[in-house]
């Protein structure tokens, strides 16, 4: 990774330009440094961020110079002092949200909606179902952790230290494995009478998969969203039967890809975040010039909460 200085131009039809107030750090950033997520290099890399519009394109009605707004783009581009990009993942943010805060949340908070309200097994989630939910100190699983315990869910945290644990309980979470040192199915089936839980969801990926499939009950959803330890392995569908399974793989942008479906979502991220039902936990920040070092912390498996980087 380098700063280096390049041309940026005005906006094009459907398209706004920000100017970055603060910029959010996700482990996808790591996916495509890598190159697990190829992309055509170089690049600027960063989904996420939020800050002041001060230009936008023929055709845009939905926003004007001027607004506060965040976003999480559909491709790479944040890291830097300010990008143009399409409008349509772009929000205005309330008064009572700073840009701190909106870079800490845009990403990692929609995708906790998307995944708890609309990612479900056949059966639906009522009040009181049980849940796993993988990496839970991490930016996403915090605000998960939150917002599951908003809409009645028991969360079954799992964590690779016992103070990630314990910060999952913190901030929600019922029950909380140290994936690291326990046996996980056992107490996942300990903690659910035998039976499994309704959904595993699963951002930990290789190291995990096998033990997730475990964790469910019959007709349960296994949801796969990321690859911090590694991709998942070529699945054998038959691993599947023993309890009629479902998985899936799904990403933000295929929701965000509808403006209306993603300022429904957008709109139920901030209720939440401003009736204090989740309290967006950043856990460090660093300067934009100072990313790769952000990366090194991401990537060791040593930060909690949502990591940002500052102009
Ligand atoms: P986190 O802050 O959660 O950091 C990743 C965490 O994964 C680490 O802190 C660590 O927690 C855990 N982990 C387990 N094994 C490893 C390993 N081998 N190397 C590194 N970390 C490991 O990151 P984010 O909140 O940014 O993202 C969380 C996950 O959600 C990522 O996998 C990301 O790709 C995914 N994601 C998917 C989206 C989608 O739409 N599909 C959208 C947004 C995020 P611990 O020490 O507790 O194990």
């Amino acid at each position: 990774m380098q700063v280096v200085d390049v041309p940026l131009g005005d906006p094009g039809p459907g398209e706004v330009r920000v100017r970055h107030s603060a910029i959010g750090v996700n482990f996808i950033d790591t996916y495509q440094r890598s190159g697990l997520y190829k992309q055509a290099v170089p690049f600027v890399l960063g989904a996420e961020a939020a800050g002041v519009i001060d230009a936008i394109g023929p055709g845009v009605t939905q926003l004007a110079v001027g607004d506060r707004v965040a976003y999480s783009a559909r491709g790479p581009g944040s890291y830097a002092e300010a990008r143009v990009l399409d409008v349509n993942p772009v929000f205005k943010l309330p008064d009572s949200t700073d840009f701190e805060t909106a870079a800490a949340m845009m990403l990692k908070g929609l995708t906790v909606n998307y995944l708890l309200q609309r990612t479900r097994p056949i059966s639906g989630l009522q009040a009181g179902d049980m849940i796993v939910w993988h990496a839970a100190a991490g930016g996403v699983g915090l605000i998960a952790c939150q917002w599951a315990r908003a809409l009645g869910l028991i969360v079954i945290a799992t964590a690779g230290s016992d103070e990630k644990c314990e910060l999952a309980k913190r901030h929600g979470a019922t029950h909380a494995i140290n994936y690291r040192r326990e046996d996980v199915v056992a107490r996942v089936r300990e903690l659910t009478g035998g039976r499994g839980v309704k959904v595993v969801y699963d951002s930990v990926g290789k190291d995990t998969w096998e033990r997730s499939i475990e964790c469910l009950a019959p007709f349960g959803l296994m949801v796969s969203f990321g690859n911090a330890s590694g991709p998942v392995a070529p699945v054998n569908l038959l691993s599947l039967s023993k309890n009629s399974l479902y998985v899936t793989r799904p990403t933000l942008n295929t929701h965000l890809a509808d403006r209306s479906v993603g300022e429904q979502m957008a709109s139920e991220l901030f209720d939440v975040v401003s009736t204090g039902k989740v309290k967006v936990e950043i856990g460090a920040r660093y300067k934009l010039d100072d990313a790769a070092q952000a990366h090194r912390d991401l990537e060791s498996r040593n930060t909690t909460g949502s990591l940002i980087l500052t102009l």
